[in-house]
Protein backbone atom coordinates (compact mmCIF):
# COMPACT_ATOMS: atom_id res chain seq x y z
CA UNK A 1 0.00 0.00 0.00
CA UNK A 2 2.58 2.15 0.94
CA UNK A 3 4.61 1.38 -2.06
CA UNK A 4 2.02 1.78 -4.26
CA UNK A 5 1.22 6.04 -2.75
CA UNK A 6 4.91 6.37 -3.27
CA UNK A 7 4.43 5.64 -7.18
CA UNK A 8 1.43 7.11 -7.19
CA UNK A 9 3.00 10.47 -6.10
CA UNK A 10 5.94 10.14 -8.82
CA UNK A 11 3.78 9.64 -11.49
CA UNK A 12 1.92 12.75 -10.33
CA UNK A 13 5.13 14.66 -9.98
CA UNK A 14 5.48 13.23 -13.41
CA UNK A 15 3.15 14.45 -15.19
CA UNK A 16 3.32 18.25 -13.63
CA UNK A 17 6.88 18.42 -14.74
CA UNK A 18 5.87 17.58 -18.73
CA UNK A 19 2.97 20.15 -18.18
CA UNK A 20 5.39 22.54 -16.61
CA UNK A 21 7.92 22.08 -19.34
CA UNK A 22 4.84 22.18 -22.38
CA UNK A 23 4.08 25.29 -20.60
CA UNK A 24 7.18 27.03 -20.25
CA UNK A 25 7.82 25.83 -23.98
CA UNK A 26 5.07 28.17 -25.20
CA UNK A 27 5.94 30.90 -23.24
CA UNK A 28 9.27 31.39 -24.28
CA UNK A 29 9.78 29.73 -26.95
CA UNK A 30 9.20 32.45 -29.70
CA UNK A 31 12.48 33.50 -31.26
CA UNK A 32 13.48 36.66 -30.26
CA UNK A 33 14.80 39.63 -32.41
CA UNK A 34 17.26 42.56 -31.63
CA UNK A 35 17.85 45.05 -33.75
CA UNK A 36 21.39 46.86 -32.71
CA UNK A 37 22.38 48.69 -35.55
CA UNK A 38 20.79 49.62 -38.75
CA UNK A 39 23.34 52.03 -40.30
CA UNK A 40 27.02 52.46 -39.31
CA UNK A 41 26.91 53.77 -35.81
CA UNK A 42 23.09 52.81 -35.82
CA UNK A 43 22.32 56.22 -37.27
CA UNK A 44 18.99 54.56 -39.50
CA UNK A 45 20.25 56.61 -42.48
CA UNK A 46 22.05 55.47 -45.41
CA UNK A 47 23.16 57.26 -49.06
CA UNK A 48 21.92 55.57 -52.12
CA UNK A 49 24.52 53.97 -53.64
CA UNK A 50 26.31 52.26 -50.90
CA UNK A 51 26.07 49.39 -48.31
CA UNK A 52 23.63 49.42 -45.46
CA UNK A 53 25.33 47.61 -42.66
CA UNK A 54 22.75 45.81 -40.31
CA UNK A 55 23.63 43.90 -36.93
CA UNK A 56 20.55 42.28 -35.74
CA UNK A 57 21.22 39.70 -32.44
CA UNK A 58 18.52 36.42 -33.32
CA UNK A 59 17.79 34.08 -30.65
CA UNK A 60 15.31 31.04 -31.18
CA UNK A 61 15.23 28.54 -28.58
CA UNK A 62 13.49 26.18 -31.00
CA UNK A 63 16.18 26.68 -33.29
CA UNK A 64 16.00 28.64 -36.34
CA UNK A 65 14.51 27.75 -39.46
CA UNK A 66 14.02 31.02 -41.77
CA UNK A 67 15.68 34.89 -41.39
CA UNK A 68 13.21 36.88 -44.18
CA UNK A 69 14.40 40.74 -44.58
CA UNK A 70 12.01 43.03 -46.24
CA UNK A 71 12.93 46.73 -46.59
CA UNK A 72 10.35 48.65 -48.84
CA UNK A 73 8.97 52.40 -49.12
CA UNK A 74 6.68 54.28 -47.57
CA UNK A 75 5.69 56.68 -50.34
CA UNK A 76 4.46 55.66 -53.49
CA UNK A 77 7.56 57.58 -55.43
CA UNK A 78 9.97 54.97 -53.57
CA UNK A 79 10.95 52.99 -56.39
CA UNK A 80 13.29 50.51 -54.79
CA UNK A 81 12.27 47.22 -52.67
CA UNK A 82 14.22 44.43 -51.21
CA UNK A 83 13.17 41.02 -50.37
CA UNK A 84 15.49 37.89 -48.85
CA UNK A 85 14.82 34.41 -46.89
CA UNK A 86 18.13 33.04 -45.58
CA UNK A 87 17.86 29.34 -45.21
CA UNK A 88 21.56 29.34 -44.23
CA UNK A 89 20.91 29.85 -40.69
CA UNK A 90 18.73 26.47 -39.97
CA UNK A 91 19.30 24.93 -37.00
CA UNK A 92 20.97 27.15 -35.15
CA UNK A 93 19.98 28.67 -31.84
CA UNK A 94 21.86 31.97 -31.25
CA UNK A 95 23.27 34.26 -34.27
CA UNK A 96 24.43 37.57 -34.98
CA UNK A 97 22.58 38.56 -38.29
CA UNK A 98 25.00 40.70 -40.15
CA UNK A 99 24.65 41.88 -43.71
CA UNK A 100 25.61 44.35 -45.84
CA UNK A 101 22.88 45.50 -48.05
CA UNK A 102 23.79 46.99 -51.60
CA UNK A 103 21.48 50.28 -51.93
CA UNK A 104 21.25 51.03 -55.60
CA UNK A 105 22.09 54.66 -56.64
CA UNK A 106 18.59 54.90 -58.26
CA UNK A 107 16.84 54.48 -55.34
CA UNK A 108 14.01 57.14 -54.16
CA UNK A 109 15.23 59.06 -51.32
CA UNK A 110 12.88 59.27 -48.38
CA UNK A 111 11.26 57.03 -45.82
CA UNK A 112 11.59 53.10 -45.88
CA UNK A 113 10.64 50.12 -43.21
CA UNK A 114 12.65 47.60 -42.72
CA UNK A 115 11.01 44.33 -41.96
CA UNK A 116 12.71 41.14 -39.54
CA UNK A 117 10.85 38.13 -39.90
CA UNK A 118 12.03 34.88 -38.05
CA UNK A 119 10.69 31.11 -38.23
CA UNK A 120 11.83 28.58 -36.08
CA UNK A 121 11.85 24.73 -36.76
CA UNK A 122 8.59 24.25 -34.30
CA UNK A 123 6.60 26.99 -36.73
CA UNK A 124 6.99 30.24 -34.20
CA UNK A 125 7.91 33.38 -35.90
CA UNK A 126 8.41 36.67 -34.57
CA UNK A 127 8.74 40.21 -36.51
CA UNK A 128 10.62 43.00 -35.73
CA UNK A 129 10.53 46.53 -37.67
CA UNK A 130 12.68 49.98 -37.91
CA UNK A 131 12.38 52.42 -40.04
CA UNK A 132 15.28 53.83 -41.81
CA UNK A 133 16.14 57.33 -44.17
CA UNK A 134 17.66 56.74 -47.66
CA UNK A 135 19.36 60.14 -48.22
CA UNK A 136 21.04 61.39 -51.68
CA UNK A 137 24.79 61.05 -52.64
CA UNK A 138 26.38 63.66 -51.98
ZN1 LIG B 1 28.64 45.71 -41.10
ZN1 LIG C 1 6.47 48.19 -43.34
Amino acid sequence: MKIKNILFNLTIIAVSVLALSCDKDDESGKPKITIIELGYDNSKTVVAGTELHLDVEIEAPNNIKTVKLSIHGESSTAIWEFEQVYTEYEGKKNIDFHKHIDIPAEAAVGHYHLHIEVTDLKGYSAEAEDEIEITAAK
